[in-house]
């Protein structure tokens, strides 16, 4: 068994779509999952969509209609039948978003975006498993959610894993006596009240890690339109190497300091189960990308990333007492109360400082509840680096022109928090 797992970029066309079907057509010799993410931009434009519903900024039927027209100028160019099954199957999925915008929000934010903006991967995946069909890579469609269960927690469901083996095992892998190929959703799961949830932005790749945990897969592809992990995002710098091989532990700790390339939550079930990752282009799949396993090989070069809008927030007890265990645990269980991720910290005498991203709907709530108890003070625009197996050339490199607010080492990674010098 193995589990591809294409993003939003590889399906964001027609022309994208016949490339995956060409993919798929040469290397589905053994059992596949496939799973798909929204195509394109969907999901930030569902995003909008929920935002102009709950908040009636604007027209959430205008933003729909957008929704409509991409996806129908993609399905009318991939089945030129009109009277193809996929039409009907399309228009009953839109019609959920009119029956839920048509009304007030009877649930919060998080519950509401959920609902939404899981329907962007459900049409992707139909669209898909409807033209795979047609293009002799014969295949099943499965509803994610009906597998990969979360509690409640919406907008970051969080995995029940016995419960999604257990369904894996009786719902998904039973599929696999009469079709080889299996496509799926990433990033949504369901509640057990039948709601839906969806894992974080991006989540795709950790559902496919998570299936092919599950189903003990022999490995995971990740085709991306980049060729494979490179040592820096090309997006910002020239130069750029690719890895050929890397750790699970490289892989985690990049990925989670913002190398976007892969979802960090990717690694986790993947290295306890020893599952290799693959990452390659859907661009040139003949070409190797790069392989993510356990090893004993260091990275050979140094490799770095930055996070974007930060906020250093600097917190200290009013009263002049230690930032000690007590003042610690009150600071901590607010950030997990707020959803608020703390990227670095550092402490002093009567000082904590964290660096989060800033995102303003988590963090200005937390900074409040901070105040009533603390002197709190902040600096945002801020960007963190990240080196792993740094060196003092590149350090000297990445922060030329900036204003170091704080800074962190270890023997493999060093952070620095900085802004531009103004
Ligand atoms: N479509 C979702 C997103 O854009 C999930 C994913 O792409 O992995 O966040
Ligand atoms: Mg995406």
């Amino acid at each position: 068994m193995q589990v591809f797992k294409f993003g939003g970029a590889s399906v964001k066309d027609a022309a994208a779509v016949k490339n995956v079907s060409k993919i798929l057509k040469k290397l589905t010799t053994k059992p596949t999952i496939v799973v798909v993410s929204a195509m394109g931009k969907t999901t930030n434009q569902l995003e909008q969509l929920v935002n102009a519903y709950f908040y009636k900024s604007s027209d959430p039927e205008l933003i729909l209609q957008q929704v409509k027209d991409y996806h129908y100028s993609i399905v009318n160019e991939l089945f030129p039948d009109p009277s193809h099954r996929i039409y009907n199957e399309l228009e009953n999925t839109f019609v959920e978003i009119n029956w839920i915008i048509e009304e007030e929000p009877a649930f919060g934010y998080n519950h509401v975006y959920d609902q939404i903006v899981c329907l962007g991967e459900i049409i992707s995946t139909k669209i898909i498993s409807a033209y795979l069909n047609e293009t002799a890579v014969v295949n099943k469609w499965m509803d994610a959610r009906g597998v990969i269960q979360t509690d409640n927690t919406y907008r970051e469901g969080k995995v029940n894993y016995e419960l999604s083996e257990a369904l894996v095992a009786q719902q998904l892998l039973p599929v696999f006596k009469t079709v080889s190929v299996v496509v799926t959703q990433g990033f949504i799961g369901g509640t057990s009240e039948n709601f839906t949830t969806t894992l974080g932005r991006e989540g795709s790749d950790y559902t496919a890690a998570l299936l092919a945990y599950f189903c003990n897969a022999e490995s995971v592809t990740i085709w991306k339109d980049v060729p494979g992990i490179l040592n820096a995002d090309p997006k910002w710098f020239k130069n750029t190497r690719k890895i050929e091989e890397m750790t699970y532990h490289d892989a985690i700790e990049l990925t989670y300091y913002g190398a976007s390339v892969i979802h960090p939550k990717t690694i986790k079930p993947l290295q306890n189960k020893n599952i290799p990752l693959y990452v390659r282009s859907f661009l040139e799949p003949d070409a190797v990308g790069t392989i993510i396993r356990e090893s004993d090989k260091r990275l050979p070069i140094p490799s770095y990333i930055f996070k974007i809008d930060q906020i250093l927030i600097s917190i200290q007890p009013k009263d002049f007492s230690f930032i000690a265990e007590d003042n610690m645990s009150a600071i901590f269980s607010l950030f997990s109360k707020h959803m608020v991720h703390a990227n670095v910290m550092q402490n002093s005498a009567i000082n904590f400082s964290v660096c989060t991203d800033n995102d303003k709907q988590k963090v200005e709530p937390l900074i409040e509840e901070l105040q009533q108890q603390f002197k709190v003070l902040f600096n945002t625009g801020l960007e963190l680096l990240t080196i792993r197996n740094y060196d003092q050339k590149t350090i000297e490199k990445l922060t030329e022109n900036k204003v170091i607010l704080m800074e962190q080492r270890s023997r493999n990674t060093i952070q620095i928090v900085m802004r531009n010098v103004s």
